[in-house]
């Protein structure tokens, strides 16, 4: 496989309008979303008509609630934006990989701009090549570069922030959820025209601050009320009597992403109001009514990894089933698998999951798990409980099988990567070493989540993807990988491919 860069990422901004200091607030913000990226983090500030930025690898530090003061020298002003992100790239050595941490920056003739930015652009070889005429030396590790000098570029020709954005949505195809500051110090975030990834609107009880978030849990943390999910398409800023909203422009469909729900998302985070545990666990019950051979051939619940948790609940409910919690977390041990690289992967398993021997001997088990990509991590776990004396193992899946690639900021590249895309439930049942594999059914999924079908993205699981490009790039890296030919991965690559063919 070739060079991958693809990006996962949660954002915060907040303003405050009663001269507080705006470092707390994107500090536990985006602590709180610590889980949608923990290669790097950073946090900038507006002071004075300057930017005031910190970028660091690793997780978001802890900090003493003294020591969060110390830090208002450093990132001082009453607005700013924070990130955090992952990325796995050929290029993992600490220099790239800070080049790539975000919140990012653009300047040139006195215009200036900064973003933080959640998603991934696929027409980036057409975008890039426009910012390459304004910027010639112009190179990037992450999409937000892109958002960024584009934007820039829209407000260098005269624009006015509501005009440039509105190209920016017209002419970029992906998934974008953005919060930026202008050079005047104005707060602004908005969504690509499908509102691919999260990005709510909160404020604070006395009406002093407002932010945005990737996902609720940064503005519960914070203590701030809900307003709204913005809308795609939209526009928001703010100013001291709240928000202003504006649609300025209209997608085929808004595709919200269906992944968040299984996999991304906090459980007590909320889209549409609805908390995501709850979803997970109507997820639970939904595998139950669709496998009831298999419930009645198994004696016990349990569930790996913690996202599996929520459904576990939900089968134990519809079964009657006990679910025991016969795995635990080394609580310390705190990396995602399905973040790492390959090779830490399997190490990293062993290490953060431990198995209770005897809960699990001689037992007729159902796992729930979130999500089956590569298949690796299942295939560890179940290799686990098979040296501990499991009997049967069965595998309920709440997200459905994913056949298809990610073009809008998940990462999975290739069809190659993904077990799905070769496999049949039953093939896959073998590869991991399962008595059964249960994919949770298209239409039970998306009736968990509340959600009307043509609202959510599902394009990894139908091979439909609701922008025009990514559809295309789909097709012919499909075409490739069925004929055996190398599959690029990168959709820059592709991109450019695809213009000359
Ligand atoms: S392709 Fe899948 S992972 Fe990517 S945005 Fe759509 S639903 Fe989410």
């Amino acid at each position: 496989m070739g060079e991958q860069i693809k990006i996962a990422c949660g954002v915060f901004g907040a303003i405050n309008y009663e001269k507080q200091h705006i470092f707390p607030y994107i500090y536990w913000g985006m602590r709180a979303q610590n889980h949608r990226g923990h290669q790097s983090h950073g946090f900038l500030t507006y002071n004075n008509e300057k930017f005031h930025v910190h970028r660091n690898l690793d997780l978001i530090p802890k900090l003493k609630s003294s020591a969060i003061q110390e830090w208002f020298g450093r990132l001082p002003g009453q607005v700013g934006i924070a990130n955090v992100r992952y990325t796995t790239s050929g290029k993992c050595d600490e220099k790239s990989l800070i080049k790539g941490t975000q919140p990012v920056t653009a300047s040139k003739n006195g215009f200036k701009l900064a973003v933080s930015f959640n998603g991934n652009v696929v027409n980036t070889f057409q975008i890039k090549k426009e910012i390459s005429k304004e910027f010639p030396r112009f190179s990037y590790e992450c999409d937000a570069d892109l958002i960024c000098h584009k934007l820039l570029i829209e407000l260098m020709k005269g624009k006015d922030l509501k005009s440039a954005v509105k190209t920016c949505m017209q002419e970029i195809e992906g998934a974008f959820s953005v919060a930026g500051i202008t050079k005047d110090g104005e707060f602004f975030a908005f969504k690509d025209p499908c509102g691919i990834r999260p990005l709510c609107a909160g404020h604070s009880e006395d009406r002093s601050t407002y932010a945005f978030s990737s996902e609720t849990v940064g503005l519960d943390i914070n203590s701030f009320e809900k307003d709204f999910e913005i809308e795609p398409g939209e526009l928001v800023t703010t100013s001291k009597n709240g928000f202003q909203r504006e649609k300025l422009v209209n997608g085929n469909r808004k595709a919200f992403c269906a992944f968040e729900f299984a996999y991304f998302a906090r459980a007590d985070s909320c889209f549409d109001d609805r908390y995501v545990y709850e979803v997970r666990e109507e997820f639970g019950r939904n595998l139950v009514r669709e496998n009831p051979s298999i419930v009645k051939d198994s004696d016990i619940i349990i569930s790996i990894p913690e996202t599996g948790d929520d459904a576990a609940l939900g089968a134990h409910e519809e079964s009657g089933l006990r679910w025991e919690r016969a795995s635990r977390r080394h609580r310390y041990v705190t990396e995602r698998a399905f973040i790492l690289l390959n090779k830490e992967r399997y190490s990293t398993i062993d290490k953060k999951v431990n198995i209770l021997a005897s809960k699990v001997k001689g037992k007729r088990i159902i796992i729930t798990e979130d999500s089956v990509v590569r298949g690796d991590t299942t295939k560890i776990i179940i290799e686990k409980l098979r040296r501990m004396g499991a009997k049967k193992v069965y595998v309920f899946i709440t997200f459905p099988r994913i056949i298809g690639p990610c073009f809008y900021g998940i990462d999975m590249a290739t069809y190659g990567q993904l077990i799905g895309s070769k496999h049949n439930p039953e093939e896959i049942a073998e590869i991991i070493g399962a008595d059964a594999v249960c994919y949770q059914a298209i239409e039970n999924f998306v009736k968990a989540t509340s959600f009307k079908r043509d609202k959510l993205c599902l394009a990894c699981v139908t091979g439909k993807y609701p922008t025009p490009l990514a559809q295309r790039l789909a097709d012919e890296m499909k075409k490739r990988f069925l004929a055996g030919t190398e599959e690029i991965a990168r959709p820059y690559e592709m991109d450019e491919l695809l213009q000359k063919i």
